[in-house]
């Protein structure tokens, strides 16, 4: 095979067999939308409260309690949808998806069934893979089962009626990477038109994982469904662990092995997947219309509302990032990656007008603070530092008045206090040294008994003249600018001759 075509061949070869395996993927993602409020009752939405403290006699399914529905959640729904090009239905209607387990006190879970309020849409990747979307349905969460406690089982109705979109796509991914960068790119959506802030911390985005493999040109074989995966990375390992273990079982040639269409769970401390019990099919809930609401209507007007909310969508600024402001395609990627973080550097951009000196600050210095004991904050909101304070350090460096390498020392200061960089400069002393005759001195100092460097410098080696830098640095403090400092040596020398 040319190299050219190995790159583009997808799938797995086996190594015992030389048996081609295409993985064929499809990702159910879970996530929870960011109302105030519940899907059908008018419960605080809050995660860490007490348990059960934020219930009511509908959400805990109580005899004759009605659901209503919460507009702010359909419009976060619709708005999710039109950031994926997807179809609103004009019309759609809640479906009872029955099953009994003792965090689900109906005994149903409200959902979507057969007329889901969105269809189609679809995400291009970086590689310009397109995954399609099939539908995406709003139902409720259902509580929380605590299995911790030896032979105790707790149930915590907090979570129970909190408002989800369920994303389903087709089954067009063909690798971990690819179900990766779906979900990457899917939650970036998500975030940025408002929808959720998929905070998988809080169990706010968690993905079912359906994963089959077959040998190249021959059909579709049974699949798995691991359920429940609440990280990005442990979702990458399960396609991972899936792929090779079907691939492993078919090869075994022993058809008692072979994968069925199953349920599994992933254990994130062994990396592997297990079995949990064999998979539902959607006649195992006894679908059936919810009598206790209407049909959802969204008409044009709706429509045109939630359509003026859309910000500028992740691909629209990465492109833009790239084209206008001059970005790598990489600190473009980054960037956009996060809003807050977009938005912060798009400030601080227009206001120091040094877009790429903004994009090297956020990514090497302020990223990094991010989840740094040291700093204490996880996002861009809870930092001290604001756009602008990062355009007047970039302004004092472009001034020279400090030096780029105290600008770390200074960035740092921001973040943790929220003080003006001006402020700073003046209390940590890092404003450079601009007395040419206190560095000339020192530079005289410096060159003391060093003839040998003098000579080679003079030899034309100018290289050797590094080695003197560090003790002139060091006299300065580190506040000397090692530009000047290398040309005032460099003219000593010459006119020693
Ligand atoms: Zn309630
Ligand atoms: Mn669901």
């Amino acid at each position: 095979m040319s190299p050219a075509a190995e790159k583009t061949a997808i799938g797995v070869v086996s190594a015992k067999t030389g048996v081609r395996w295409i993985p064929v993927i499809g990702l159910e993602v879970h996530c929870q939308l960011d109302t105030r409020t519940k899907l059908f009752c008018g419960c605080e939405v809050r995660f860490g409260a007490p348990p059960n403290s934020l219930t009511c006699p509908r959400c805990t399914g109580q005899p004759g309690a009605l659901p209503v529905l919460n507009e702010e959640a359909l419009a976060l729904a619709v708005r999710a949808a039109l950031g994926l090009g997807a179809d609103v239905a004009p019309w759609s209607k809640f479906d009872r998806k029955n099953y009994f387990y003792c965090d689900l006190p109906k005994g149903y879970q409200i959902s979507q069934f057969d007329r889901p309020f969105c269809t189609g849409g679809g995400i291009t990747l970086a590689s310009g893979k397109r995954v399609r979307l099939t539908r995406i349905h709003l139902e409720e969460d259902a509580g929380k089962a605590i299995h911790d406690r030896g032979d105790e089982t707790l149930v915590d109705l907090n979570r129970s009626g909190v408002p989800l979109i369920e994303s389903v796509t087709e089954a067009d991914l063909v690798s971990a990477q690819e179900a990766h960068d779906y979900l990457t790119a899917l939650k970036e959506i998500f975030q940025y038109v408002g929808a959720s802030r998929c905070d998988m911390e809080k169990g706010e985005l968690r993905c079912d994982v359906n994963v089959s493999v077959h040998p190249e040109n021959e059909p579709w074989r049974a699949k798995v469904e691991v359920k429940n995966v609440n990280s990005f990375r442990f979702v990458q390992q399960a396609v991972e662990h899936e792929i090779a273990r079907q691939i492993e079982a078919y090869e075994s040639g022993d058809p008692s092995r072979y994968p069925v269409q199953e349920t599994r769970t992933f254990d994130s401390a062994k990396g592997v997947t297990r079995s949990m019990r064999s998979k539902e099919s959607a006649h195992d809930y006894r679908y059936f219309a919810e009598p206790d609401l209407p049909p959802v209507h969204v008409d044009e007007v709706f429509l045109e509302r939630q359509r003026g909310f859309l910000p500028e969508l992740p691909a629209a600024r990465r492109e833009r990032y790239r084209k206008d402001l001059g970005l790598s395609e990489y600190d473009a990627a980054v960037i956009v990656a996060d809003r807050g973080v977009a938005d912060f550097f798009e400030i601080a951009a227009r206001v120091s007008k040094k877009p790429k000196e903004c994009a090297n600050w956020i990514t090497n210095e302020v990223l990094r603070a991010f989840g740094d004991p040291e700093f204490g904050v996880t996002n861009v909101d809870e930092m001290a530092m604001r756009p602008n304070d990062l355009a007047e350090m970039i302004d004092l460096i472009g001034e020279g008045v400090i030096h780029n390498n105290a600008g770390r020392q200074l960035i740092r200061a921001m973040m943790k206090t929220g003080k003006k960089a001006e402020v700073l400069v003046e209390e940590l002393g890092l404003a450079q040294v601009q007395d040419t005759g206190l560095i000339e001195g020192w530079c005289r100092d410096a060159l003391k008994g060093k003839d040998k460097i003098a000579a080679d410098v003079k030899a034309g080696k100018t290289n050797a003249i590094n080695a003197l830098l560090g003790p002139v640095m060091k006299a300065s403090g580190g506040k000397a600018n090692p530009q000047v400092v290398r040309e005032t040596l460099l003219r000593l020398i010459q006119q020693e001759a």
